[in-house]
């Protein structure tokens, strides 16, 4: 029994250091389930079938209607900026996965994407390049940076996506590119910044996989210049909102960028000057700190 106290004493003092050592206790990662399910400003529910289509039709509602062949396609009075979009989901980086031939009687994309990807899942690719602009085709990215396979993000998984996506402003990620790689890879792990996602996030719950979405999101942002700046270096010692934040200078502005989403409140805590540079910097002043009215 002494002996047993002996060590209780010494498993107190080892974690009561542990606790001293760090004024606020880091978890591993800065946001929780929680963050994400009560975050303000944030969609609860995936995007309906219907949601997605009225997101799509105003596509090129402007423009004078073509025809075009794309891909062994025939379109005949569509609107340009959706054959450009089909010609992006469809044709290969890759020039030995090029000359793909569609056997398809489709006039219009919206037809052509739901005959090729599956008819909830093609609007849903057609709006995440469109409004995001993140292409998530493994028609046109058939293998990742590691020469993997692609495959197919399956319906919840890209509902999660565009959840994630609907959780920055508007335009946000449009301003760094119109065709950007977001793939699934069959291999180990979770995610890493190409975007890519793997095993482990498919195996994740949804506010789980949102959040990590958004992490690697933040590096997308970071690696356009910002996480090297000198501004962002110079703050770099003020607080970190997790273990993983300290990591890495580029991990710090990741984990940063996903707490001024969904965990501001631990952002402010840890450090005022990091809350002020994504607001300013990166966020465009818009701010998550109050619940939704
Ligand atoms: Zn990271």
């Amino acid at each position: 029994m002494k002996g047993l106290c002996f060590a209780l004493s010494i498993l107190v003092f080892i974690v009561a250091q542990a606790y001293a050592a760090d004024p606020v206790y880091l978890d591993f990662t800065a946001v929780r389930e929680i963050d994400v399910t009560q975050a303000p400003c944030a969609r609860s529910k995936p995007f309906s079938d219907a949601e997605v289509l009225s997101q799509i039709s105003p596509i090129g509602q402007d423009e004078e209607l073509v025809d075009a062949e794309i891909n062994g396609v025939h379109f005949s009075h569509e609107k340009p900026a959706l054959i450009e979009l089909f010609k992006k989901l469809t044709t290969a980086d890759r020039a030995e996965f090029q000359h793909r031939a569609f056997a398809l009687k489709c006039a219009k994309v919206l037809c052509a994407v739901q005959k090729i990807f599956g008819p909830q899942v093609g609007p849903r690719m057609l709006f995440m390049l469109a409004e995001f602009g993140f292409n998530s085709s493994p028609m046109a990215f058939p293998r990742d940076v590691a020469d993997r396979p692609t495959q197919m993000l399956k319906l919840r998984e890209l509902d999660d996506v565009l959840l994630s996506l609907s959780d920055l402003p508007k335009g946000m990620m449009l301003k760094h590119g119109s065709n950007q790689v977001l793939i699934r890879a069959k291999a180990a792990g979770v995610a890493d910044a190409t975007i890519e996602l793997f095993n482990g996030w498919s195996e994740y719950n949804s506010p789980t996989r949102r959040h990590v979405l958004m992490h690697e999101l933040g590096h997308v942002f970071g690696e356009n210049g910002v996480h090297s700046s000198p501004e962002w270096r110079d703050i770099e010692a003020t607080g970190y909102v997790s273990y993983y934040a300290k990591t890495a200078f580029y991990e710090d502005f990741a984990e940063t960028f996903a707490a001024y989403r969904y965990r501001p409140a631990l952002l402010l805590e840890m450090s005022k000057e990091k809350y002020a540079f994504m607001r300013d910097r990166v966020f465009s002043g818009i701010e998550y700190t109050q619940p939704e009215q």
